[in-house]
C-alpha cells in the first residue's frame, strides 16, 4: 500500500473515532446565525473543534509549531476528501485561516507567528479585513486611513473610517492597510495588526434590504497601535497586502460551484431541466436547454481539470501568485452561469425564499457578490492584462 493510502486509513479511522456523528451532513454555524443551536449540538462541535485542533488539523498544512498540523499538500488533499465522505463540514473557518494566517506564515517575523498563529488554530483570534474604504475599493492603494507615529516612537495613532467589512462585529482582531507616508501612494501604506477592543474603535453593522448585516462600518479615532504589530515593515504593506489577496482568491478559485451553500449542484441540474422541460428518451427534451447545460457542464469539467493540473505544477506550500486571479475570474462566472441557469430553470417557483433556509434563490443572489469582493471582475481582467499576460497598459 502506498504512503498516501495509508494515511488516508488512518485519518478515515481517525475521522470515524473523532466526529460526532450528529455533525454528519450539517453545515458549519455561519457567524451571523441568529437562534442558537441546541446545546447538545454546540457539546459536539466543541468536542469536534478540539480534536481537530489536538491533531493541528484545522490548518492541516502549517508547520506543528504553530499548531498546524504539518501535512504535505496532497495529505491536505486526503483529509478534506475524507471529511467531505463523511459530509463533515470543516472545524473552523475564516479569514484567519485562509487570510492572515498563510499571510504571516510568508511576511510575518517569528514573534508574530509565534503570538498569532497558534490562536488562528483555536479559532481563539477571529479577524476581519480592514482594506476597503469609502473612497479606496478597486483603487485600494488611494486609502487614506492615517497612521502616525507618535512621540515615543513605539505607537501609532490611527484614524479613519473602512467600509464592507465582513464580520467586523463578530471579530476580535483586524488586519488592516493604513498611510504612513502621504506624498506617495503605493510605498505609503503599512500593513499593522490591531485588537478590536482596542478603545477609539467604533463598529456599525451594515443593515441589508435583507435584513441581514454580513458587514460593517469600522471607525477609528485615536486608536492606538504597537509598532511590532506592523507585518512585513512599514510602507511595505502593499506588497504584504497583494501576497493576502492571492491568498484570499486562491480561497474564491479552488473549489468550484458547489460549495455554496444552496447552489444547484452536480446531476442536481439536469434532474431539474428534465422536470422542466421534460423528458425524450432518457433526455432533456428541449435542445436548447441541452445545449446550455452541456456547455456549462463542460466548462465546469474543463476548469476542474485546469485546477487540478495547477494544483500539480504549483510549488508545495508557496504562495500563489497574480495567476490566481484568473481563476477567481472563472469561478466566480461560472457560479453565476450556474444559478442563473437553475434560477431560469425553475421559473417563477424559483423566487421562493425560505427564511429559514440557504435556497436557490438566496444563493443566486450572494452569488452575485462574488465577482465583486476579493476585487471585482473588471480588476482581475485588468491584473491578467498587466500581471500575467504583460500587455502594455498602464
Ligand atoms: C460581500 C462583500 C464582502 C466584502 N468584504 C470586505 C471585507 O471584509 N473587507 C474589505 O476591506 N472589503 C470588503 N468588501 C469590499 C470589496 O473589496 C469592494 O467592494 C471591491 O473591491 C470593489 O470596490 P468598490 O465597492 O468600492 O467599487 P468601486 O471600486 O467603486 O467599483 C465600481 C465599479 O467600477 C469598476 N471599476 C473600478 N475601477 C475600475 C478599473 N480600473 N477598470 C475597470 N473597471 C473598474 C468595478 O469593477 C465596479 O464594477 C466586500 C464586498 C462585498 C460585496
Amino acid at each position: 500500500m502506498g504512503e498516501l493510502e495509508s494515511f488516508r486509513n488512518e485519518v478515515r479511522d481517525w475521522l470515524k473515532a473523532s466526529v460526532p456523528e450528529s455533525l454528519y451532513g450539517r453545515p458549519l454555524t455561519m457567524m451571523a446565525r441568529e437562534e442558537p443551536e441546541a446545546a447538545d449540538l454546540q457539546a459536539d462541535r466543541k468536542r469536534y473543534l478540539e480534536r481537530m485542533v489536538e491533531r493541528g488539523y484545522t490548518a492541516p498544512t502549517w508547520p506543528k509549531q504553530y499548531g498546524g498540523g504539518g501535512l504535505t499538500p496532497p495529505q491536505a488533499k486526503v483529509l478534506q476528501e475524507e471529511l467531505g465522505r463523511l459530509r463533515v463540514p470543516p472545524a473552523l473557518m475564516g479569514m484567519g485561516l485562509t487570510m492572515i494566517g498563510p499571510t504571516l506564515l510568508v511576511h510575518g517575523n517569528d514573534e508574530q507567528k509565534e503570538k498569532y498563529l497558534p490562536k488562528i488554530v483555536t479559532g481563539e483570534h477571529r479577524w476581519c479585513q480592514g482594506f476597503s474604504e469609502p473612497n479606496a475599493g478597486s483603487d485600494l492603494a488611494s486609502l487614506r486611513t492615517s497612521a502616525k507615529l507618535d512621540d515615543s516612537g513605539e505607537r501609532y495613532v490611527i484614524n479613519g473610517q473602512k467600509i464592507w467589512t465582513s464580520g467586523a462585529q463578530y471579530s476580535n482582531w483586524i488586519f488592516m492597510l493604513v498611510r504612513t507616508d502621504e506624498t506617495t501612494k503605493h510605498q505609503g501604506i503599512t500593513f499593522i495588526l490591531l485588537p478590536m477592543d482596542t478603545p477609539g474603535i467604533e463598529v456599525k453593522p451594515i443593515r441589508l434590504i435583507s435584513g441581514n448585516s454580513p458587514f460593517c462600518e469600522v471607525f477609528f479615532t485615536d486608536v492606538v497601535a504597537d509598532v511590532k504589530d506592523v507585518v512585513g515593515g512599514v510602507n511595505q504593506g502593499w506588497t504584504v497586502a497583494k501576497t493576502l489577496l492571492n491568498f484570499e482568491r486562491s480561497g474564491m478559485g479552488g473549489g468550484g460551484p458547489q460549495r455554496r451553500p444552496g447552489a444547484t449542484t452536480g446531476g442536481g441540474l439536469v434532474a431539474l431541466a428534465k422536470e422542466a422541460v421534460g423528458e425524450r428518451d432518457g433526455r432533456i427534451a428541449d435542445t436548447r436547454t441541452r445545449d446550455r447545460l452541456a456547455s456549462l457542464q463542460l466548462d465546469e469539467l474543463a476548469y476542474s481539470l485546469t485546477l487540478k493540473r495547477s494544483a500539480q505544477t504549483r510549488k508545495a506550500g508557496g504562495a500563489p501568485g497574480p495567476e490566481i486571479s484568473m481563476f477567481k475570474l472563472y469561478q466566480s462566472e461560472l457560479g453565476q452561469r450556474r444559478d442563473e441557469l437553475a434560477m431560469a430553470l425553475r421559473g417563477t417557483d424559483g423566487l421562493a425564499v425560505d427564511e429559514n433556509e440557504v435556497g436557490p434563490a438566496r444563493a443566486w443572489l450572494s452569488a452575485k457578490a462574488t465577482t465583486i469582493y476579493g476585487g471585482s471582475s473588471e480588476i482581475q481582467r485588468n491584473i491578467i492584462a498587466k500581471r500575467v499576460l504583460k500587455l502594455p497598459i498602464n
